[in-house]
């Protein structure tokens, strides 16, 4: 209620402005607005997304050129023009964005660059963009006998189109598609294992900058009614980066706040302009030290500073409920790992592994440090290829295939340090995995947004669910980094319980967990089992491995030096001769018996 009313208020006020305002004013305002639709494109792409993208610029000089060229030398109508604007800027964006598939930070910035630097170069030297002079004579945009040569009434088809592009901005970062950009911003990897498309996403949010430079472009034209390099040099880009840093690049009202206030201060210095460059660039560098959020992070950090203050978050964990016991698939096998092997350089970290795993057991692989179960771990989920060998899913090959679809075959992992999204709050955490769509989904976003709501309530009413299930309840909206290591172990592992796996790949998820905590995670792991869930754990703790797997592999040297039930394994002369000198206790007959009483108890 309130927030429609904050909205109601900005309209309105919006929508009276220019009876204030003189006719400089208002095209200050105009020019304001045009920045404004440009650092939304910005802030999706780079802090969104987290795509270094230094040619927003050109994206805009690609939608402002195409209209003043179709309009003046191929007789295109404005917005017949416009529409092809659009669409060139957005293809402009694809072939930016291609880089980003192969490279990523500082080279992407450089990439970037060097093609907004080609742009400004290409039209100052074509002759079609009218060279150094550029191109004047764009019409005035016709419009049902409204006369747009005027600032007053183009303000207000700058306003309608701003609107609906903030609405789309806010409608994709508070989504499953802007959830999924964030997650790939924080962790690319870990999001790959969730299900996230990380090339396709990528492109998504090049395409994304693309669009809204476009935008910006034809309202440019339509505005100013002629273009010039000078507008879209790096002077420009530098200035948008400002605007989008101060702001809060990762939040889209953080960015219009930073683009309409660097763009007034920026006309109040018009006189000084060398000057204000300077200006510029320590306040970039001020914000980037002292509030790396931005003016939008502010209130956050203010918060944050506070709760230290009253002595940070004291969270329990809540009871986990068990799921509701469900026969395992009618397929017998869900994993056939055969003959694997896995060189880095010189180093073998698997020989030959070979092992079958039966639908609804639990696994336990143990071995010393360094003997190749994370690196299984890893060619299992997709995130290595092997160098030999071949994994069979439930029947069905799937070597070498990507994490995302694995990820939707149905394997689920955790990792041995803990790789929650930490920009994330814990309930984004388990929306992210609970969304199972493909990255094509997202053409709802422009054709059915409303579809997009009512999937995302969906997803919001199960992920209450897993958090009331998992006990995490109290904990949903807290920035994982803020909490106990045994939360985040258990929000781990409710994350990947998210996917609905057939397969769950546990890597060391005990590790750092007190006496009650382990326990509570064997009931949790049994009743993962008993649903019809086929669990794989890598575990140190040999009293849970003990307990609680129905086989165990043993690996050393990236070689399986055993196989079979953990009370016979455990007595094996090789197994223990291999945990002889390694830092971890070695399991003697006595702790073996101990522990298989243990379970049987
Ligand atoms: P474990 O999980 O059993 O402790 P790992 O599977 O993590 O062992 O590592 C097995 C071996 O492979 C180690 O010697 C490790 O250094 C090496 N290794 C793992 N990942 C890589 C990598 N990406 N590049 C090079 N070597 C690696
Ligand atoms: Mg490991």
């Amino acid at each position: 209620m309130k927030r429609v009313a904050l909205i109601a208020i900005a309209a309105i006020a919006a929508w009276l402005l220019p009876y204030g305002l003189g006719g400089y004013a208002i095209h200050v305002a105009d020019v304001a607005i045009i920045f404004a639709i440009l650092a939304i494109g910005l802030g999706l792409t780079m802090g969104v997304a987290g795509q270094i993208n230094l040619a927003q610029v050109a994206f805009f000089g690609v939608g402002a050129y195409t209209v003043a060229i179709l309009t003046t030398e191929a007789g295109f109508g404005f917005w017949t023009a416009s529409v092809l604007a659009v669409l060139t800027a957005v293809v402009f964006g694809v072939l930016v964005g291609i880089p980003a598939l192969r490279m990523q930070s500082h080279y992407l910035g450089i990439v970037t660059l060097g093609l907004a630097l080609a742009f400004t170069n290409w039209v100052t030297n074509a002759h079609i963009a009218g060279r150094a002079e550029g191109i004047s004579d764009i019409p005035v945009p016709p419009m049902f006998g409204i006369d747009l040569s005027s600032g007053y009434l183009f303000y207000y088809v700058e306003l309608i189109v701003f609107a609906i592009a903030l609405a789309f901005a806010l409608l994709v970062t508070r989504s499953p598609l802007g959830r999924r950009l964030r997650a790939m911003r924080d962790d690319d990897l870990a999001a790959g294992a969730l299900g996230a498309e990380i090339p396709l996403l990528r492109m998504t949010a090049f395409v994304l900058s693309g669009l809204y430079g476009g935008l910006a472009g034809i309202l440019y034209a339509g505005l100013i009614r002629f273009v010039a390099p000078e507008s879209f040099n790096i002077a420009n880009m530098f200035l948008l980066l400002a605007m989008v840093i101060i702001g809060g690049r990762s939040s889209i009202l953080g960015c219009v706040v930073g683009a309409i206030a660097l763009a007034l201060v920026r006309e109040a210095l018009l006189d000084a302009s060398g000057y204000a460059q300077l200006g510029y660039g320590l306040v970039v560098v001020l914000v980037v030290v002292f509030a790396p959020k931005g003016l939008a992070g502010l209130p956050g950090q203010l918060r944050a500073l506070l709760r230290r203050r009253t002595g940070g978050s004291r969270a329990q964990l809540g009871a986990f409920r068990p799921y509701d016991p469900a026969p395992a698939s009618a397929e017998e096998v869900a994993l056939d790992v055969r003959e694997v092997t896995k060189r880095f350089k010189g180093l073998v970290a698997l020989d030959k592994v070979s092992l079958t795993v039966p639908t609804g057991q639990i696994r336990g692989i143990v071995g010393p440090n360094g003997s190749g179960k994370t690196t299984l771990f890893n060619v299992i989920s997709g995130f290595y290829d092997p160098t030999e060998g071949s994994v069979v899913l439930a029947g069905r090959e799937a070597t070498g295939m990507a994490p995302y679809r694995l990820s939707l075959r149905g394997v689920a992992r955790t990792f041995q340090n803990l790789r929650l999204f930490e920009d994330l709050s814990v309930r984004e955490n388990l929306l992210l995995a609970l969304d199972r769509t493909r990255t094509t989904w997202i053409w709802r976003y422009a054709v059915l947004p409303w579809k997009v709501l009512g999937y995302e309530r969906a997803l919001h009413r199960r992920t209450a669910e897993l958090l009331e299930r998992f006990g995490l309840a109290e904990v949903a909206d807290a920035e994982p980094r803020s909490l106990p290591y045994g939360i985040q172990r258990r929000i781990e592992l409710a994350r990947a319980m998210a996917m609905s796996p057939a397969l769950l790949l546990l890597d060391e998820p005990a590790a750092g967990l007190n006496g009650e905590e382990v326990r509570q995670l064997a009931d949790i792991v049994r009743s993962i089992r008993d649903s019809g869930v086929t669990v794989i754990i890598i575990e140190h703790n040999m009293g849970l491995v003990m307990s609680l797997c129905d086989q165990v592999t043993v690996l050393s040297s990236g070689r399986v030096i055993a196989d079979g039930p953990p009370a016979e394994v455990a007595v094996h002369p090789d197994v223990v001769a291999a945990y002889l000198g390694d830092s971890m206790a070695a399991p003697t007959e006595e702790t073996a018996e101990a522990a298989v009483e243990e379970a049987t108890r």
